[in-house]
């Protein structure tokens, strides 16, 4: 079925899983969460997120997880930035690479940031001028890619109009969300055809969320297109609390499976996947019982 032979795989478990969570965990578990995924070699890591304490509790320990972990060698460990100050955070802890996002849907951008796109975008530039200036890749999240919450079925032109600007303002990885997980195999035809002028297949990067069960057949379909890269999170934490409806990032367990199945390499031990979800299970069943 698929030309592709391997695919590059970023766990967003400690940011995009946790920051979703409700209930808190730990500067220790969440550095021994990463720890405990930094032994399954994973391409990337994505940490944390450099965000205001009042805007995300969650993560308001953003710098003492980024200096609490080990790093392995052969994985990069990456940070979601929404502005300059974020980015002052990411850098001085020395994230080797940053994130930032913004939705290619008006009315989830204005309700999920209270900003319009092109507010988002110019506000971005200033970032990612600085960070390329640090030599830094820059991942740019596009929400919404297929459907929105409150607008209903996204173009792939709306798509590929956003992905114009993020990568003239020099993004080196396209990352698209179906933030509430509404898509099907087809739709990645249409949006992958909507952008072909702009970025190959396989320099763009799929973020999947398996809220209708679909998110796996998604990605095979996006593998025999020529996606070779991949957002997932171990266990299958974390949601979008701006999203109505929209629980389930991918889980990492299921992609590793479907991956084995087709015979496409990952790099990615499993076993150290289930490990790392068992142990951050166990944490936060201990945090409930705490509180
Ligand atoms: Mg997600």
């Amino acid at each position: 079925m698929s030309a592709q032979r391997a695919i590059r795989i970023t766990e967003v478990g400690p940011r995009d899983g946790l920051q979703n969570e409700l209930v808190a965990i730990s500067t220790a578990a969440k550095i021994a969460f990463i720890n405990a995924l930094s032994n399954a070699n994973f391409a990337e890591i994505e940490v944390t997120s450099f965000v205001r304490a009042d805007r995300i509790a969650q993560l308001a320990d953003a710098a003492a997880v980024m200096a609490g972990i080990t790093r392995a060698a052969g994985t990069v460990y990456s940070a979601l930035v929404p502005n300059e100050r974020g980015l002052d955070g990411a850098l001085a802890a020395g994230a080797e690479k940053i994130s930032v996002f913004v939705s290619a849907s008006e009315s989830f951008s204005q309700r999920n940031v209270n900003a319009t796109i092109h507010e988002c975008l110019e506000k971005l530039s200033l970032v990612v001028r600085r960070a390329r200036a640090a030599k830094l890749p820059v991942r740019g999240y596009v929400s919404c890619v297929v459907k929105c919450p409150y607008d209903g079925a996204i173009s792939a032109e709306q798509v590929r109009e956003v992905c114009a600007q993020l990568l003239e303002m020099g993004v080196t990885e396209l990352d698209l969300g179906d933030t509430i997980g509404a898509a099907v195999p087809d739709d990645m035809d249409r949006l992958l055809a909507g952008l072909q002028t702009l970025a190959a297949p396989k320099d763009i990067t799929l973020h999947l969320h398996n809220t209708s069960g679909r998110a796996i057949a998604v990605a095979e379909r996006a593998i025999a297109l020529g996606v070779v890269s991949f957002d997932c999170s171990a266990g299958g934490l974390g949601g979008c609390p701006y999203a109505p409806g929209s629980p389930g990032n991918v889980a990492t367990e299921d992609m590793l499976e479907m991956a084995a199945r087709l015979g496409i390499a990952t790099g990615v031990n499993a076993e150290h996947v289930r490990a790392a979800t068992d142990q951050l299970r166990q944490d936060m069943v201990s945090a409930r019982a705490q509180r």
